[in-house]
């Protein structure tokens, strides 16, 4: 077995690896150590991101790839852990860590930023409790596709370096093929690490843990909000900020995150761990794709009170840093949380009118776009065909811009352009920049994962270079503009762990 692995020599030198995280108290991680994987094949790897990061990977042989992103060979200066954390799972409770991903090291790109390297599905963790620390196939490669399509709409979120089957089995409610994901991530601080650190304090009373989080994750992320008079606010405001922002373009975009726990909920503003995560076809706001999330909680339209109510978590563990007085650290805190509604309306607005074309801004805007969300969920017109076609050039075909409750929006939405001085052409021009043509569309992630499955991998990387380019309409995309087919039926997802 061994044998395998040392017949290799990768090109593990050249990182720029640090390891900051080790600096926190040893309660935030332990050491780790991916478990060796016999015989890891390249399945799929992202050479520009890996040239973004300064890796000196250009020349590197599939091989020799698998043996590093497998985490079989370490690339120096890896100092490998898994983190601790803890998180509400649907509303409850619970403590976690990585109980499935090592964080091999930070790389430092030039000009100083730093990004976490990440293995998911490397192997067992002091945090496993009952899993076996790996990962399936299936689920890795569409962490891979929704990640890089959410860049490519502009969207902060983890990326996908790499996944590297092991061609080991994971037994699941069937045995399903094993692979490792490389993820790169701001950072991997998440509401859930706070809480971890908020639930120490209180357990064994080391005021100083939580402090000591706080600072780091301020230096790391926040530098901005150091000089201010309450440096640990002023630190909450401005993860709020990032959340409305970020949920306001997964609203947009039609994104549903599917679990959005308070562990999977990043502080740097990334998405992160969208397992069971999809895009919405037509317009609902009861939409849920993930098989686990029986009641609903993380529904598109939930998704930004979901979000208010996990950084209501946050701001509980930030208390005892925010003041001294307990009452007017909850006055304060309180009065913080609740300007994520009209933050979120803020960010959302905004997108709302490039949507429509629209640059200026005037009050009635945002009734302009619900009547028209509502006509969408009528008529159950896909959201994003209907965007997208909305800023095209010549009428779509489409059974819905015919219905005379559309004609009637339709009419006043052009005078609304008409008020601006704009020419119809103008703001069709601002729309297809902003509306996207291609979005992973549920059927095609499936289909590119069946093929995957079945070793072939034209039909994903076929699905990638449509979803990395999502504002593009050639005739080689075209496939990946169509709705859903009408047989589709309802789209589950499943958690995938
Ligand atoms: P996730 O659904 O990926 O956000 O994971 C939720 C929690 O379950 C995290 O603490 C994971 O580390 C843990 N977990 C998920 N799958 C496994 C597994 N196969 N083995 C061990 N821990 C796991
Ligand atoms: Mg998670």
């Amino acid at each position: 077995m061994l044998s395998t692995v040392s017949a290799i020599h990768p090109q593990t030198t050249g990182w720029n690896f640090d390891n900051s995280y080790t600096t926190l108290p040893q309660v935030f991680f332990s050491a780790a150590k991916p478990a060796v994987i016999a015989d890891p094949e390249l399945v799929i790897f992202n050479a520009p991101l890996a040239e973004a990061l300064n890796l000196p990977l250009a020349e590197t042989a599939p091989a020799e790839l698998a043996a590093i992103f497998s985490g079989n060979a370490l690339p120096a200066g890896a100092q490998a852990i898994a983190q601790a954390y803890a998180g509400h799972q649907f509303g409850h409770f619970t403590m976690l860590g990585d109980g499935r991903a090592i964080l091999v090291g930070e790389q430092v790109v030039a000009g100083g930023a730093r990004f976490d390297i990440q293995l998911k599905g490397a192997g067992q963790t002091a945090y496993s409790r009952r899993g076996d620390g790996r990962a399936a196939l299936g689920p890795m490669l569409r962490e891979y596709i929704i990640s890089e399509a959410l860049h490519a709409l502009g969207i902060p979120t983890t990326r996908s370096l790499a996944v590297v089957a092991t061609n080991e089995p994971v037994y699941r409610e069937t045995i399903l093929p094993g692979a490792v994901l490389t993820r790169v991530a701001a950072s991997h601080i998440r509401v859930g690490t706070f809480e971890y650190a908020s639930a120490l304090v209180h357990q064994e009373q080391k005021p100083e843990i939580l402090q000591t989080l706080a600072d780091y994750t301020i230096a790391r992320h926040y530098p901005q909000v150091q000089e201010n008079e309450n440096k640990y606010l002023a630190f909450f405001t401005a993860v709020a900020e990032n959340q409305a922002q970020l949920i306001a373009k997964w609203q947009l975009v039609g994104f549903i995150h599917g679990v959005m726990n308070t562990d999977n909920m990043a502080l740097s503003g990334e998405a992160i761990d969208f397992g069971p995560c999809a895009f919405m076809d037509a317009y609902d706001p009861a939409t849920v794709f993930s098989s686990i999330d029986q009641q609903g909680r993380y529904a598109y339209g939930n998704q930004p009170r979901i979000a208010s109510w996990n950084l209501s978590r946050f701001a509980e563990t930030l208390l005892p840093l925010i003041a001294a007085d307990e009452a007017h650290a909850i006055e304060l805190a309180q009065q913080a949380i609740g300007e994520f509604g009209a933050r979120f309306n803020h960010h959302w607005l905004h997108g709302m009118r490039a949507k429509l074309g629209l640059a200026q801004a005037e009050e009635s805007d945002g009734e302009l776009a619900m009547e028209l969300l509502g006509l969408m969920q009528r008529h159950r017109a896909d959201y994003t065909s209907t965007f997208r076609a909305l800023g095209a050039e010549a009428n779509a075909p489409d059974s819905f811009f015919h219905q005379p409750d559309f004609q009637a929006w339709s009419k006043r939405w052009h005078e609304r352009i008409a008020r601006e001085g704009q020419t119809i052409v103008e703001a069709q021009k601002l729309m297809r920049a902003t509306n996207p043509a291609v979005i992973p569309r549920n059927h095609k992630v499936e289909e590119a994962l069946t093929a995957a499955g079945a070793g072939d991998l034209s039909v994903l990387q076929n699905l990638l270079a449509a979803v990395t380019r999502p504002f593009e309409e050639t005739p080689a995309n075209a496939a990946y503009r169509q709705g859903a087919p009408a047989e589709a039926g309802v789209y589950r997802t499943f958690c995938g762990t």
